[in-house]
């Protein structure tokens, strides 16, 4: 028999998600005395400018939707559990928590909040001898629940299911899949045969557009996907932003392990029309053809400095620096060359002649570069991740009269970019 993949348009809670369940028989399998684990995505939280909810979290409203449907059920015990990055130190899941309303969910309805980050882990083999450490919490459950949302990644084109399951590894393993010479999808792909998720909800209420490791834009989508079978959520999902299976290389990795068509063929999607819900998002940034920087820097006509783009060796510790130096390079920009200085990031860039300074961002790309023979001069800033001022201080030492309140205007925009338009609905993020 096939396996159901529902695809539901949003437009009352909760009986949209209702309707999505019933449709895919999602909680077939549940009793009301199992121990039940939600897994939203609450990336990151900034406390001075905070991120734009839409397309980045998952909705608080679709959260509260699922738990009032499994206390329908009789199901008691109820966790929400996430680890989120820490953007800056001591501002994590915790702050995600309170200010995405799920504190007041957890009072509201009796159901108990994890930081990831602070659990207990189990280890899980990989790749031979490697080992992703899970917090114990989303292992030790007799009902996962998955819900991501329905966004791009600069990294990994798509940040669905699989990709969500990320926010159960403690941060080492974090770091670890954005490994120097194994892929990215290929680590992370293996996430889901140790958590097993039971059930896998697309929250497409917003969709993101070139989100991740940058502000992307979102949209009002109106969509919920939902399946028992991880990798078919996920096809579905990616279908309606404009993605083939093949495209996407943690799904080949995760169907090739589990002998499942990369197709779907053996699903059957059931509620809306599939084709009626596809609108192609894009994922990506431009860079300059040498690889200088963003687009923007050619059409600003930046000259001097490089920014090589990021890869998928740069962790989020690391992400929202890389982002940060494009924007202090720009605002150095007076119309004229500036100092010839190349910035590096992640695990593997190594640095490239006719620079006369090589900036390195973080203890790993310090190390990938030791002894390379192109660095004239080198400005190592340490850290995992390092301190965002003292990349400043790395920018001015090598000349560069970089402007930090370029970059709070840049982030307080990006912050109230949605604010007062018509679709971008606050009280969806709120309990
Ligand atoms: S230095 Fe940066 S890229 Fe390296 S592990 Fe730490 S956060 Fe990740």
């Amino acid at each position: 028999m096939n396996i159901a993949i529902a695809l539901v348009k949003y437009t009352s809670s909760p009986d949209s998600l209702r309707k999505t369940l019933d449709l895919c028989g999602g909680l077939e399998k549940l009793s009301p005395g199992m121990k039940v684990l939600i897994k939203p995505n609450l990336v990151g939280w900034d406390d001075l400018f905070p991120i734009p909810p839409y397309g980045v979290y998952t909705t608080t409203r679709l959260v509260e939707d699922l738990i009032i449907i499994l206390k329908e059920r009789g199901v008691e015990n109820i966790t929400i559990g996430e680890g989120s990055v820490e953007i800056k130190k001591g501002v994590g899941t915790g702050a995600a928590f309170e200010g995405l309303g799920y504190t007041a969910l957890a009072k509201k309805y009796g159901v108990e909040l994890v930081d990831f980050n602070e659990s207990k882990s189990k280890s899980f083999a990989f790749h031979d001898t490697l080992k992703l450490h899970i917090a114990k919490e989303a292992v030790d459950t007799d009902f996962f629940i998955n819900l991501p949302v329905l966004k791009t990644h600069g990294q990994t084109k798509v940040s669905l299911g699989l990709k969500n399951l990320k926010g159960c590894l403690k941060t080492a393993s974090k770091k670890l899949c954005h490994h120097a010479e194994l892929e990215l999808e290929y680590c992370f792909s293996f996430i889901a045969d140790f958590v097993k998720p039971a059930l896998t909800i697309v929250d497409g209420i917003y969709a993101l557009e070139k989100g991740a490791l940058h502000y992307g834009n979102a949209y009002r989508k109106d969509v919920i996907v939902a399946s028992t079978d991880p990798l078919g959520a996920d096809l579905v999902a990616a279908k309606t932003i404009g993605y083939e299976p093949g495209d996407i290389a943690h799904f080949t990795h995760y169907a090739k392990r589990h002998d499942k068509p990369l197709s779907l063929s053996g699903y059957e999607v059931r509620g809306e029309k599939l084709d009626d819900h596809v609108k192609p998002l894009k994922w990506d940034w431009a860079w300059t053809d040498e690889n200088t920087g963003p687009g923007i820097f050619a059409k600003m006509g930046v000259t001097g400095p490089a920014l090589p783009k990021y890869d998928d060796t740069l962790c989020s510790g690391c992400s929202p620096l890389a982002n940060m130096s494009n924007i202090l390079v720009l605002s150095a920009h007076k119309g004229q060359p500036l100092p010839k200085v190349e910035v590096l990031n992640g695990k593997k860039m190594q640095a490239r002649p006719d620079y006369d300074k090589t900036i390195m961002l973080g203890n790993c790309i310090i190390k990938a570069n030791k002894g390379n023979p192109n660095i004239k001069e080198p400005v190592e800033v340490t850290g995992c991740p390092p301190r965002m001022e003292d990349v400043v201080a790395a920018l001015k030492s090598a000349g560069l009269d970089v402007n930090e309140l370029a970059y709070m205007g840049y982030a307080k925009q990006q912050s109230e970019k949605y604010n007062g338009k018509d679709g971008y609905d606050p009280g969806l993020y709120r309990a």
